[in-house]
């Protein structure tokens, strides 16, 4: 009776504490909270104190006044700004409660990059505890994106993933429970949004912002000559040799150009993975293909180019970006039957 009591008012959850976004998944419920990764501080009396997170934050990024900064506390994966990240953990985690958390403290399952040290996977574990939960549990991304993803794990065969978010991509080879083979490389979509910006700034000589280039991406992005349709976007920037603001006609092959190198370095890892995995797994990828999970599975055309690079079917997720959240919840809903694939760093 208790006991059933105390299910229906648990307050587990699933963090998927991501480089672009932070999302939270409560047990039995489902996505409650999906926000950018930004925080904002504002400095009084030499203590810096939380002023705004999520999107609110995102929208100051590049425009606060001196006491104020706002920043991403996550960068390639891990945190880079401690105090930022446990602050906007805490935060996100008491909006998915509104406070009603009577005294229970929650069960946290958070995710980590594969390529991430015991350092940056200790450091994740202990912000999230710090913020409140009773028990944290880690868990590898590109297991988290293959279980969200409905890809068999348990099972005997061999499944890849390549989960490409903002700071890195993962490409894992799971079977029967682990990864068994996997590589992260320090590349995403914040590298794609980066290339925009300096190619922008070499052959128009305009400077333009990480949220301009990013929306570039997004309207008319595209990695594959196959998949540009001649659309174009309107930029605006500062004219680098005059300093007055400009506008030009921007075209999705600009695009492909300028995005090559981070394209290209995705696609290596992907037949680095496969070239090293054990050979009976190879069969059953060549059989199953290759799932594309995080918001960089997006990028029009990026499924062809990896299928292209290694004649392997690519399949983009269904919900890309709530692939490793989902995932992630999975286990939390499951927790008996799935915990294996979870583990904690001393
Ligand atoms: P993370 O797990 O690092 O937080 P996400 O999986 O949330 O990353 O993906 C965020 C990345 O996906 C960002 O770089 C964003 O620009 C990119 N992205 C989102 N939507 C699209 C899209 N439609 N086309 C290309 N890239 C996209
Ligand atoms: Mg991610």
């Amino acid at each position: 009776m208790l006991s059933s009591i105390l299910g229906i008012l648990s307050n587990d959850i699933a963090i998927d504490l991501g480089t672009a976004n932070t999302l939270v998944y409560v047990k039995g419920k489902g996505i409650m909270l999906n926000e950018p990764s930004v925080v904002a501080l504002v400095e009084s009396k030499g203590t810096k104190l939380p002023y705004a997170f999520g999107a609110q934050a995102k929208m100051m990024l590049g425009k606060t006044p001196q006491d104020i900064t706002a920043f991403r506390p996550m960068r390639d994966g891990v945190i880079a700004d401690f105090k930022g990240a446990e602050e906007m953990i805490k935060h996100f985690i008491n909006l998915v409660h509104k406070k009603k958390t009577l005294a229970a403290k929650p069960r946290v399952i958070v995710c980590v990059p594969s390529g991430s040290t015991p350092v940056e996977r200790r450091a994740i574990q202990d912000a999230v505890e710090s913020a409140g939960a009773r028990e944290v549990y880690l868990i590898e991304e590109p297991m988290a994106a293959a279980i969200g993803g409905g890809l068999p794990v348990t099972e005997p065969t061999g499944s890849m993933v390549v989960d490409i978010g903002g700071g890195t991509t993962e490409v894992g080879v799971i079977s029967l429970g682990g990864i068994v083979h996997a590589k992260s490389i320090r590349v995403g979509g914040d590298a794609i949004d980066d290339s925009i910006i300096a190619h922008v700034k070499r052959h128009y000589n305009l400077l333009i912002g990480e949220s301009t280039s990013e929306r570039i991406k997004k309207t008319i992005g595209t990695a594959h000559e196959k998949d540009t349709y001649n659309q174009h976007i309107e930029v605006r920037g500062r004219d680098m040799i005059t300093g007055i603001p400009k506008e030009i006609l921007l075209r999705s092959e600009d695009v492909i150009e300028s995005i090559l190198d981070p394209v290209f370095q995705i696609v290596t890892a992907v037949k680095d993975v496969l070239e090293t995995a054990p050979p009976e797994l190879s069969a059953d990828i060549v059989d199953r293909g290759i799932l594309l999970t995080g918001g960089g599975a997006l990028l029009r055309g990026l499924d062809k180019v990896i299928t292209g690079a290694t004649g392997l079917n690519t399949f983009i997720a269904d919900e890309p970006l709530y692939s490793v959240v989902l995932g992630t919840g999975k286990v939390l809903d499951n927790f008996q039957e799935l915990k294996h694939v979870l583990f904690r760093q001393d």
